[in-house]
């Protein structure tokens, strides 16, 4: 039964590996390193553009900071 459950075991771990090598996660690494920094307006945070909420000509690392900074 122990030898069985190697067995299992082992078709798993190789068929894992295949599947893997095969199809490389996504643009884990090649995230191009041009993308352009802003500081959160609130607490001096950098981050990058895209995850930074805009608020008029400004840029806030959250939520939360937005709002701190200007209230609605
Ligand atoms: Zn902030």
């Amino acid at each position: 039964m122990a030898r069985l459950i190697f067995l299992v075991v082992a078709v798993a771990l190789v068929y894992w590996l295949l599947r893997r090598f095969r199809r490389p996660p996504p643009e884990s690494r090649d995230v191009p390193q041009t993308e352009d920094m802003v500081s959160c307006a609130r607490c001096g945070l950098n981050l990058p553009k895209s995850e930074a909420i805009a608020s008029g000509d400004e840029y806030y690392c959250c939520e939360a900071h937005r709002r701190e900074s200007k209230p609605e």
